[in-house]
């Protein structure tokens, strides 16, 4: 059927293959007038059909289609009302539908939703079938108008607003599966923190066992028991009852490393059932149960273009260092150390090659001040470009990082305790 056939032509072949329930017969001509749903479109055309029927029988027409009509001139005899036999009476159950959806939806907070359908495999192919007699100039699929129906009626009862783009919360009619799946969509907390205790920055699974339990850890799944992130998140979770979190650092201390500034980071909150959190109150509980250890501040709910931001933003960071040595040197010798203000030449550390690419970076030190404790050991406060590997520019890596600490005191040199005091 090519689109030069006639709306009624089309709506004629349609009732012909069989009953077809108003939502389906106006489906096929979706794309024409708006201001209409298809109950409004499969109406109209089924009573003006109705009058043609009545005038001119068309016997192909299922008489079905006709149950609820009364006709005057055609004498016709009663028929049933069948099920529509491309939905199989669907649309008569949205209500039923909605209902499911806002038992699955309670207790849950959100303000944005949007709603989806999977039709079952026979409702799929009842469309195609209808599409082959019919053609498809005009139509929408089955699929489009339960996700639709749905969200109208939902968006009543809960008044909540539906967003195509961002929702927080995805409702999923699956009809394959006769059942409502949610996807609950993440919170993004921003804020900065302090490492006053050495531990991870971020949750640490077990090399040997990744995380199943093994000898090796002990059964604990894990290589450090704790982590930044855990700290962080404890709370957090209890509040919004989500079922686990993403850390997202703006850069990472080493294990041994302290954090004595404020280091910005993003935590992803997933599956969370509660949005609302009170933050000034959350970073109260959180600096008093993780006193000593972890301290946050500028707790702020944000959009989830943050993390990528936070992640990539390159500021200078400032480090306190106690430096071992392995041979004396003299009080006067630490100005040397002014030699490695400028360009640094860092090849990936030997300790991290295996799982990053192997190049030569260069990073500037923007300041360096020294400090003579005793003859085998000082203290540097070193200003750097993101990016440095300080260790290495302490140690020279084997020569991989030149010129280090150790190249310009000719001795080999060792951090003993790093402390970053300063970002930005
Ligand atoms: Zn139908
Ligand atoms: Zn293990």
């Amino acid at each position: 059927m090519s689109s030069k056939t006639g709306v009624l032509d089309k709506a004629r072949i349609v009732l012909s293959t069989g009953y077809v329930c108003d939502n389906c017969l106006g489906r096929q001509f979706a794309q024409l007038l708006t201001g209409f749903g298809n109950k409004d479109r499969g109406e109209t055309l089924r009573k003006a059909l109705a009058f043609e029927q009545e005038l001119k029988e068309d016997k192909k027409i299922d008489k079905s289609n006709f149950h609820d009509f009364k006709f005057r001139q055609l004498k016709t005899k009663d028929s049933k009302k069948k099920e529509c036999h491309v939905c199989g009476g669907i649309f008569e159950k949205i209500d039923i539908i909605v209902d499911k959806c806002v038992f699955e939806l309670k207790g849950l907070e959100f303000d944005t939703f949007h709603v989806g359908a999977t039709p079952t495999e026979e409702l799929l192919k009842n469309e195609e079938v209808l599409w082959e007699d019919a053609g498809i100039d005009f139509v929408e699929s089955i699929k489009t108008e339960i996700s639709r129906e749905v969200g109208k009626k939902l968006q009543k009862i809960l008044k909540k607003e539906v967003d195509l783009k961002q929702p927080e919360v995805v409702v999923l009619v699956n009809l394959e599966k006769n059942a409502i799946e949610l996807t609950i969509n993440p919170i993004y907390i921003y804020g900065k923190y302090k490492k006053l205790k050495p531990m991870p920055q971020t949750k640490w699974h077990c090399y040997e066992c990744r995380g199943l339990g093994c000898k090796v850890c002990n059964y604990t799944g894990r290589k450090y028991d704790t982590s930044v992130q855990e700290k962080i998140e404890e709370l957090i979770l209890k509040k919004t009852e989500g079922i686990d979190t993403k850390f997202h650092g703006a850069g990472r201390e080493d294990v041994d490393v302290l954090c004595k500034t404020n280091r910005d980071f993003v935590l992803e909150v997933l599956q969370p059932r509660k949005r609302t959190i009170d933050f000034k109150k959350m970073e109260i509980a959180i600096n008093k149960k993780y006193k000593g250890e972890v301290e946050v501040k500028d707790l702020a709910m944000v959009e989830k273009p943050k993390v990528q931001e936070v992640k990539e933003s390159k500021k200078e960071k400032t480090y306190t260092v106690i430096v071992s040595l392995e041979d004396d040197i003299k009080k006067e010798d630490i100005k040397t150390l002014n030699e490695l203000l400028g360009t640094i030449n860092q090849q990936t550390p030997e300790r991290v090659v295996h799982r990053r690419a192997d190049i030569i970076r260069k990073r500037k030190v923007l300041s360096i001040t020294s400090k003579f404790i005793e003859k085998r050991k000082i203290e540097i406060e070193i200003t750097t470009e993101a990016g440095m590997y300080i260790k290495e520019l302490i140690s020279g890596d084997g020569g991989r990082t030149r010129p280090s600490v150790s190249s310009v005191l000719s001795t080999k040199a060792k951090v003993e305790n790093l402390v970053v005091v300063n970002i930005g």
